[in-house]
């Protein structure tokens, strides 16, 4: 018998080259066949008469028998094909398929079959070209065949995830007698379990979601869309549900740790704020008080510090951290890249300078420095004898990449870790290093404080359903006298003006960064989020995109300045390298996929110029746009538009979202166009993320991939209603039952996601 469990290679219709298929897609079992849901429906339900078929390109459905079939080979042409006659009541009409001959095995003369296709016209006139067919039960000859019966033709029909080698007609092929076979087991008493629904009872009638086999029939086979809209709200429910569930028990696991009480000294914290060479903003001030505030609570604090780049989050992060070392413990930042640790070890230098001396280290993959130095030591020591002094817990201050939580550095006790762009590390990964903190020595038993950072600016209703109850500090205010970037769309036309005033820039001395267009091929379209089909495919596009942009750049466009280029098939170091000898002077223009870091600072760079920038998310492209303007010269982003496809992609261009790039036209009247407009006339990063959210979906934040949400829930997380219910619901359902000992099947599916995430 077959359940949820059985995998793939037991079921009749899939042989061993479509398992390798299906795997590859993540397809190992029933259950992963039955989620796999369709992108969309083709609209073939309305059944018409074949008189009654009289227009040119009109997409019909009809039934009847076959009064004639006969194959042709053209030899010349290297060609098979079929022409069939179908009579009805009313009338008769042709069918025609190329190299299809198989098609004769099914369908001879005398047989009933349902047919979808479009019209077209010869001098015999009005013929189906190429129409989908499928074989009715003689039982229903009376030629009203029952839709539900349908697979392929005369009803909405599914359309899968375009994947390599797997059709939408073999999907229905696979997924349609297995909807029979569950429903059929689910109905009766006994064998009902291959199918039971996760969501209790109560939920189903109190939203009026359908049953989970009533739903699976209805989003793989709908009777109408409606139908089909109503069974995806109800799976993106569940595994909306499901991931708050998750989220909320986190949090509750870490509000049962014990972390230490940090004291908030106001005359310490206000005293580090007047040495300040700045006045803070308001947000600052806020975002600091929010999180001096959880240091003095007796568990962790688990609070994600976001503002746009530029906003000023170091500065805040650092006055936590002050305070945490004034009460006698440590405290580290962690940072994605060498080269973003080495900048915030000299900024946060400087900044303590003034202050009442606190030691300081750096610690990356291949150094460890001190500052101060000691009368001994010169500032560059031994890892080794750093790890000493961390123990011993002479630095107060740790500052590195991923190298500071290595086994072997031990702190003597720390009591904040702040993580800087904390997209950049996995959710578990951040959790973890909270949980079960094997930073610490055996004998201490607090767990630190964490802060989280992101330049990435989140949308409401996306950081509640990532985050869940992860607490938020937003900086929305930028630093006074901050310069406006100048935005601008450049048209085709408008380039060679573009490029001279870029290089009239350079001549002055400052520097160009230029961002090459996003390759990503997969198509999707519908509520199923693009997949790529292949990432080594797209790194390699990439490559070859960057590749071609850094000739036509350092050979035509600007052969007498110093151009570099950077891509994500390079090592992090010769990255790190390369963006180093930008930051110091040593290349006047570098060329870069979306790798470039967020967080570094080139003063001098004034000029990001972004290729086939409808290809890019607005949050997306405003990110990139906030690496320039950190210096004191006026600054520029120019955004260049695409014509046609004119990258080197195999494949079909899409944008990031899965949808074809708009056909040809980029300019500003188009919807595209109209898009990056919002980036002329705004610098509100939380404003530009939130159109992102409308315009192109969640799938595009940075972040949400590591999330673990499957593709349904993402595609309605603009739904901030349907958010809403399911966090209200998650913690009903937690707060009289905690282990969800009365919803078993519930606790069985967290259990299972809580598996995945850890294996991944
Ligand atoms: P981000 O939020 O992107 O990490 P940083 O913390 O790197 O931003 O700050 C960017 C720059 O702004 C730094 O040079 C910092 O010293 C400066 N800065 C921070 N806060 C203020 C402020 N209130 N007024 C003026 N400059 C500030
Ligand atoms: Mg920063």
């Amino acid at each position: 018998m077959i359940n949820l469990t059985t995998p793939i290679e037991k079921l009749a219709r899939v042989g061993p080259r479509f398992s390798t298929r299906l795997k590859k897609l993540g397809i190992k079992t029933v259950r992963d066949l039955l989620w796999h849901f369709p992108a969309r429906y083709e609209d073939y339900s309305k059944l018409s008469l074949i008189s009654d078929v009289n227009s040119v390109g009109q997409m019909v459905s009809i039934a009847g028998k076959i009064a004639d079939i006969e194959l042709t080979r053209s030899w010349r042409r290297h060609m098979t094909i079929i022409n069939a006659t179908i009579k009805d009541k009313s009338g008769l009409i042709h069918a025609v398929w190329f190299n299809q001959p198989y098609i004769t095995d099914a369908l001879k003369v005398g047989t009933f079959v349902s047919l979808s296709g479009k019209t077209s016209l010869d001098k015999n006139g009005l013929y189906l070209s190429s129409p989908s067919y499928e074989k009715i039960d003689s039982s229903t000859h009376n030629l009203k065949p029952i839709t539900y019966n349908l697979v392929h033709t005369g009803r909405l029909v599914p359309i899968y995830p375009e994947t390599e080698g797997l059709t939408s007609k073999y999907m229905r092929f696979l997924i349609k007698p297995l909807l029979a076979q569950i429903s059929a087991q689910g109905g009766s008493a006994s064998g009902g379990k291959s199918i039971s629904d996760p969501l209790p009872l109560e939920l189903l009638t109190k939203y009026n979601f359908p049953a989970l086999a009533y739903a699976l029939q209805a989003i793989h086979f709908p009777e109408n869309l409606k139908q089909a809209a109503a069974a995806k709200q109800r799976f993106a429910f569940e595994e909306i549900l499901l991931f708050q569930l998750r989220v909320l028990r986190d949090h509750r696991q870490l509000q049962s740790l014990k972390a230490p009480q940090i004291k908030f000294n106001k005359e310490l914290v206000a005293s580090f704020v007047k040495k300040l060479p700045f006045e803070l903003t308001n947000d600052q001030r806020i975002a600091a008080y929010e999180i001096l505030q959880d240091l003095e609570r007796p568990f962790p604090m688990n609070r994600l510090l976001n503002g746009d780049v530029g906003s000023g989050k170091t500065v805040v992060a650092l006055i936590a951290a002050y305070q945490t070392i004034n009460a006698g413990l440590q405290a580290v930042f962690m940072a994605p890249t060498e080269i973003l640790a080495r900048q915030h070890f000299q900024t946060i230098t400087e900044m303590l300078a003034s202050q009442s001396p606190i030691k300081i280290g750096l610690l990356i993959g291949g150094e460890a420095k001190q500052w101060p130095n000691d009368e001994t030591e010169t500032e560059k020591i031994p890892k080794k004898l750093m790890y000493k002094k961390i123990a011993a817990g002479e630095i107060n201050l740790l500052i590195g990449t991923h190298a500071v939580i290595q086994k072997d550095v031990i702190f003597k006790n720390l009591g904040l870790v702040v993580i800087d762009e904390q997209h950049r590390f996995g959710v578990e990964q951040r959790m973890k290093l909270v949980k079960n903190s094997n930073l610490s020595p055996i004998t201490y038993h607090l767990s630190p404080h964490l802060l989280s950072m992101t330049a990435t600016p989140i949308p409401r209703t996306l950081a509640l359903t990532i985050y869940g109850d992860l607490d938020i500090s937003l900086i929305k205010e930028k630093p006074k006298g901050r310069q406006q970037i100048i935005t601008k769309i450049i048209p085709r036309n408008k380039r060679d003006g573009a490029h001279k005033f870029i290089e009239q820039q350079i001549k002055n001395g400052r520097q160009v960064f230029v961002i090459c267009p996003r390759i990503e091929m997969s198509k999707t379209d519908g509520f199923a989020r693009a997949k790529p089909i292949s990432q080594a495919k797209l790194v390699w596009a990439e490559v070859k995109a960057v590749t071609e942009e850094y000739e036509k750049l350092s050979k035509n466009v600007f052969p007498q300045y110093r151009v570099a280029m950077l891509h994500g098939r390079l090592k992090s170091k010769v990255k790190d390298e390369i963006m180093k000898k930008f930051k110091d002077g040593h290349y006047d223009i570098l060329v870069s996929t979306s790798v470039v870091e967020v967080g570094v600072d080139i003063h001098n760079a004034t000029i990001m110029m972004i290729e086939s920038a409808e290809r890019f998310g607005l949050a997306q492209l405003h990110q990139f746009r906030g690496r320039v303007g950190r210096g004191p010269h006026q600054s520029y982003c120019f955004l260049f538009t695409s014509p046609v496809r004119n990258h080197p992609a195999e494949g079909t261009a899409t944008t990031a979202s899965g949808r074809p790039t708009s056909n040809g036209t980029s300019s500003s009247d188009t919807p595209v166009g109209r898009h990056l407009r919002a980036l002329e006339l705004t610098d509100d990063g939380f404003q530009l993320a939130e159109m992102d959210l409308k315009i192109r979906g969640p799938g595009e934040f940075t972040g949400t991939q590591q999330s673990g949400i499957p593709d349904i829930a993402m595609a309605s997380l603009s739904d901030l209603d349907l958010i809403k219910k399911a966090r209200l619901e998650a913690r009903l359902l937690l707060k009289d039952d905690p282990a969800l000992k009365h919803y078993p099947l519930l606790a069985i599916r967290l259990a299972e996601i809580q598996r995945l995430v850890h294996f991944e």
